[in-house]
């Protein structure tokens, strides 16, 4: 089927709908675009801080009444409806989110008397948050005159029922998308989705993980053969550093598909990696723009041929530790990779780096501070006296395609870390050839970025690079 070309999704993520204010900012955002095409699509995060709330009411709810979180939220989303300047409409608005958050009052107290609470119940109680923020959303359009309607995905978006982490079923949703989405578009009405949410076959709502309203836009963006995603959000798109560590950083206006997988991979929270891949399968550009500033963003699409820049990027991933498991014996490596590998996913572990010593017998990973208590318990009994983990590390990566077929440039990289004095605990070098990838302590950090980025991203050198 062919490209829509006066079809476009914007998602906008959890700060831009954070308040009254904000919202009001991404409305005029939804009436500019619709300006530019004749079919906008808008898909949207809870208010930001709701989910984590909603978590906590459901796992809380085991063993107190959730009162204090449901003032909360009730305040949150009245102060959010400012946003609906027409009084009556604001009221009948604020009318129904008293009225879902009764229901969700009920569901927090049936995990109280049954004394538990699961995945499926957790999706259940979740889904309120993006339920509540598409609802003013469209309420603060309509009283534009902008004909809009908010749309719970749960009767789109099908997937498993691998509870909160669905998998999405791309054939059943483009079916729905047919029957439910398209009949609005064509009568100029704004669908105004939520994000994050989707359900069985048979029913049961589901989630997409943490962060899965980018997912979200990317899914429709795939369905509805929209002719890009548009995803909105609190920073100008993505940059060739941290511009808190580099003076000179800079915004990019192109990444290919591949570099910003890459580059989300390795820390850069621009955007859900799931987001990326689902964008990929039709090519669909995915533009990443900030609500609140007019700024071009960066386009991530197809790499085009002939494109000469191999360094794009530069990504730091901080608060990450070294384990090593030492001197297991010569001819058990493939018996020990295949455990420890077998440990990390059974505790879904992101293991960022790898790199195995055959002569010793020793392997070691990177993997985030954060998960390194999951990791001794995995690993620590079976591995005791040859088990030995390094706090306080860094990985720095530089991120381009094209890396591969250009000489030197993993030379380049490491002469000017050692430039500075930096030891480097560990390197690879992505599978893909998009990145290399070097280990060090925190303390060089700052150091080592700074050379990488005079090396291979500074001003003077863009042109040759
Ligand atoms: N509200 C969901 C979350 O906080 C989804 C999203 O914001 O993308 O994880
Ligand atoms: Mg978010």
């Amino acid at each position: 089927m062919n490209v829509n070309e006066q079809r476009v999704v914007l998602k906008f993520g959890g700060t831009s709908v954070g308040s009254s204010t904000n919202m009001a900012k991404a409305i005029d955002k939804i009436i500019k675009a619709k300006e530019e095409y004749d079919e906008v699509v808008v898909v949207l995060s809870a208010i930001s801080g709701v989910t984590n709330l909603l978590l906590y009411a459901g796992r809380s709810a085991l063993y107190k009444r959730p009162k204090d979180t449901l003032l909360q939220l009730k305040e949150k989303h009245y102060e959010a409806c400012d946003v609906i300047p027409d009084t009556k409409l604001k009221m009948q608005t604020i009318l129904e989110i008293d009225e879902m958050l009764m229901e969700l009052e009920k569901i927090l107290t049936g995990v109280f008397y049954v004394g538990e609470v699961t995945p499926r119940s957790l999706d259940h109680i979740v889904s309120f948050g993006e339920r509540l923020s598409t609802l003013i959303v469209a309420r603060g359009l309509k009283a534009r005159g902008v004909k809009s309607d908010n749309i719970d995905a749960a009767e789109v978006v099908v997937t498993d029922a691998a509870f909160m982490n669905a998998t999405v079923d791309f054939e059943k949703t483009e079916e729905r998308a047919r029957e439910k989405i398209e009949p609005l578009l064509k009568q100029g009405i704004i669908p105004i989705i939520t994000g994050f949410i989707g359900a069985s076959a048979n029913g049961q709502r589901t989630t997409l993980g943490r962060g899965g309203s980018d997912y979200s836009a990317a899914i429709f963006g795939d369905v509805l053969h929209s002719k890009e995603v548009w995803i909105m959000t609190d920073v100008d798109g993505v940059m060739s550093c941290d511009p808190r560590l580099v003076e000179d950083a800079y915004l990019l206006d192109e990444l290919s598909y591949l570099e910003a997988m890459e580059l989300a991979y390795f820390g850069a929270k621009v955007i859900h990696p799931k987001t990326l891949e689902a964008a990929k399968r039709k090519k669909i550009p995915i533009l990443i723009k900030n609500t609140f500033s007019d700024s071009p963003g960066t386009l991530i699409r197809a790499a085009r041929e002939g494109e000469r820049k191999v360094v794009k990027s530069i990504s730091i991933f901080k608060d990450a530790s070294i384990v090593e498991i030492k001197g297991y014996g010569i001819g058990k490596a493939a018996r020990v990779m295949k455990e420890i590998f077998h440990s990390m996913e059974e505790g879904q572990i992101n293991v960022m780096m790898v790199t195995q010593g055959s002569s010793q017998a020793n392997v070691s990973f990177v993997v985030p501070s954060d998960d390194v208590k999951t990791v001794k318990k995995l690993l620590l009994r079976q591995y005791y006296e040859r088990f030995n983990v390094i706090d306080g590390i860094s990985v720095v990566s530089i991120v381009g395609e094209g890396m591969s077929e250009t000489a030197g440039m993993a030379a380049r990289f490491f002469k000017a870390v050692a430039a500075q004095g930096v030891n480097n605990m560990m390197i690879s070098q992505g599978s893909s050839e998009v990145s290399i990838n070097v280990a060090i302590l925190e303390d060089d950090m700052q150091s080592a970025v700074t050379a990488l980025h005079d090396e291979f991203l500074s001003p003077s050198k863009r042109a040759s690079a």
